[in-house]
């Protein structure tokens, strides 16, 4: 053997070979992937060499990208995507790596977007682990493996998106987005097991809009549904936000008064039928509401807001726009 210092050109015609053989050997590794594992997104493989930042992987990587191959620069290092990432998830990429490399977590695994040519992000799915330490133990290089995800990311963010748009809808009216009945009765028998066990005051407001059905005879249903918006808003207002107040029927509201008693119900529910009263309505409509209320003393859930409702039925006797209790 010759044990000689190899000249530059021995040097470099041996990083030349050594260059096309990794070339060749990436390519039939990136065949094997596609064989092995033909699944949605694959992107293929990377491979990270720490000590000198080189950074080797299927072109496809950054071609999904909107890149055009020659654009990809002779040397890329871990910053050349790090720094495409989008801001909100950098961080998170970070750590998951930092993560693999320092703290004991078994592989890289993260998910984030990452910036494309034309300025719009895609999903990738990246997963990745240690394959070589160096002789102090510590990691040299990285191998790992990336998915383009940004249809099932979209669609599962739709979903959630859709998922919480449902779940809205169980407890919000449509209509005037604040609390549906639902909503109220739910409150109400957590309120009453509440006001049972520490004999904390309780009390409910019911509201009905008068002479409501003239209302939509005289200027229709759309005018009707925007003064039921704005008497809600009204109530929502003129209510703290211990108060629950909420849609209960058509045009009826109710607001639950938690730790109220009736002098200070009925003086808030007097304070809302003024604000209806004083309210500009659209096409200077004139609008009030009758109010009825009561003041919970151990009876049943029914039975209470029974109490409420004789109240608003004699409120309606009596004139209309006022509040009995
Ligand atoms: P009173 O003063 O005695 O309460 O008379 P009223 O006309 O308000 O009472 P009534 O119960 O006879 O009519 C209630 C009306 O409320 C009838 C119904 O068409 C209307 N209404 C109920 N829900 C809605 C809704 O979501 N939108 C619209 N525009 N109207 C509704
Ligand atoms: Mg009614
Ligand atoms: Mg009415």
């Amino acid at each position: 053997m010759d044990y000689e210092e190899p000249s530059q050109e021995q040097l470099l015609s041996r990083i030349q070979e050594l260059e096309i053989l990794n070339r060749q050997l990436l390519e039939e590794k990136e065949q094997e992937t596609r064989l092995e594992y033909a699944w949605t997104g694959n992107l293929g493989h990377w491979y990270w060499n720490i000590k000198t930042n080189a950074v080797t992987f299927n072109p496809l990587k950054i071609t999904t990208l909107g890149y055009d191959k020659s654009e990809i620069p002779e040397r890329v290092t871990y910053q050349y995507f790090t720094e495409k990432l989008h801001p909100d998830d950098y961080q998170i990429a970070m750590d998951a790596m930092l993560n693999h490399l320092y703290h004991g977590a078994e592989v890289y695994e993260t998910e984030y977007r990452i910036l494309a040519k034309d300025g719009t992000y895609r999903w990738y799915y990246d997963r990745g682990r240690i394959t070589q330490y160096d002789e102090q133990g510590q990691p040299l290089f990285l191998a790992g493996i990336v998915f383009d995800i940004t249809e099932k990311k979209e669609t599962q963010l739709e979903l959630e998106q859709k998922n919480r748009i449902l779940a809205e809808m169980s407890y919000i009216d449509g209509l005037t987005k604040i609390s549906n009945h639902r909503t109220l009765i739910e409150q109400l028998e957590t309120e009453l097991v509440e006001a049972n066990r520490t004999s904390k005051a309780l009390s409910i407001a019911l509201f009905d809009i008068d002479d409501f059905k003239k209302v939509n005879d005289t200027r229709g249903h759309v005018f009707g549904d925007q003064v039921l918006v704005d008497i809600a808003a009204i109530i929502q207002d003129n209510t703290r936000d211990s108060d629950l107040a909420g849609r209960y029927g058509g045009e009826e509201f109710m607001v639950i008064f938690s730790g109220a008693d009736l002098a200070i119900t009925s003086s808030i529910a007097e304070r809302i039928r003024m604000a209806v009263e004083a309210f500009l309505f659209a096409e200077e409509a004139r609008v009030t509401i009758s109010g009825g209320v009561a003041q919970y003393c151990g009876q049943s859930l029914s039975d209470f807001i029974q109490a409420a409702d004789e109240n608003l039925y004699r409120a309606k006797r009596d004139g209309k726009n006022r509040i009995e209790s």
